[in-house]
């Protein structure tokens, strides 16, 4: 396994490997929800590239750029045994030199749900995810459902800068309580991981509720909120019942729907979403 900092170094790299490419874009401090979209890549393609990049053109003046947790040794040692064959690191002067001035922006999708709470972010997601498919050439590239907005974005931008490449979208992984991974989870205290179960059982309410006959969104929507509400370290931002495709809020549930919701522990922004239909 190869890790790389250079572009020459880079493009030098994916020259010599033949056969299908599958590319897994991290910001590291990997975790289980990272190493199922490797470990897919590496039974679908010959070869596996891992960036880890923490990129901060998608981070809000306020958000915690600074703090994001970084351990990139820890992180190689995770992927070592996963038959990775590049792992792409490089500093934010090599993606974005003095003088950078290009953005890819994808319009209607990104104003809703996490677009409409972190202005700008999903401009440094796709302008980032842009530069990382130009520079490694892949066949195949793995996204988390987890970021359910951000997969479905990537691919609008995919089909519409006609990269030739298919995007693989994975299931969340979950801790045994119901928590989805995040490496965000690491600055919660004790008292708020215990809190942070709160999402998966508003989830779960909020589906049982569907499964039940419920099709009135705002009713579904309500239920998610009653249950966060009854978890006195959960600040809830948003909850959304929106259609799995346009991402347009629901006023009744027909076909594929995305149930998610972003809330606060502390300073700690945790997301989550169950599809139903
Ligand atoms: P990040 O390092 O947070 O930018 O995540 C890198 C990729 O891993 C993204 O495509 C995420 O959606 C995905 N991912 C993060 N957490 C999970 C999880 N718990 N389960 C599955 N995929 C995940």
């Amino acid at each position: 396994m190869k890790t790389i900092t250079t572009l020459s170094d880079l493009r030098a790299a994916r020259l010599s490997l033949t056969g299908t490419v599958g590319l897994v874009p991290t910001m590291g401090y990997l975790h289980e929800g990272h190493l199922s979209l490797i470990r897919r890549a590496r039974v679908e393609c010959e070869h596996v590239i891992v960036t880890i990049f923490v990129n901060p053109t998608q981070f809000g003046p306020t958000e915690d750029l600074s703090k994001y947790p970084r351990d990139l040794e820890r992180d190689l040692g995770l992927i070592e045994p996963l038959g990775v064959d590049l792992v792409w690191n490089p500093s934010a002067e090599v993606m974005y030199p003095s003088g950078y001035q290009t953005w890819v922006e994808v319009e209607a999708m990104t104003r809703p749900l996490e677009g409409a709470m972190r202005p700008g972010h999903f401009r440094g997601v796709t302008t980032v995810v842009a530069k990382l498919f130009n520079a490694t050439q892949p066949h195949k590239a793995y996204f988390g459902q987890k970021d359910a907005q951000q997969a479905a974005v990537i691919r609008q931008m995919t089909q519409d800068l006609d990269f030739p490449i298919e995007i693989v979208v994975c299931p969340i992984v979950r801790e045994a309580d119901g928590l989805a991974m995040s490496s965000r989870n690491k600055y919660l205290s004790e008292a708020e991981r215990k809190a942070a179960t709160v999402l998966f059982r508003a989830l779960s309410a909020a589906k049982d509720l569907y499964e039940g006959g419920e099709r009135d969104a705002e009713k579904v929507r309500g239920k998610m909120k009653e249950v966060l509400a009854g978890e006195p370290l959960a600040q809830m931002q948003y909850v959304s019942c929106a259609d799995y495709v346009s991402l347009e809020e629901l006023r009744e549930i027909k076909g594929k729907t995305l149930l998610s919701m972003a809330v606060f522990f502390g300073k700690t922004r945790l997301i989550d979403n169950f599809v139903l239909g």
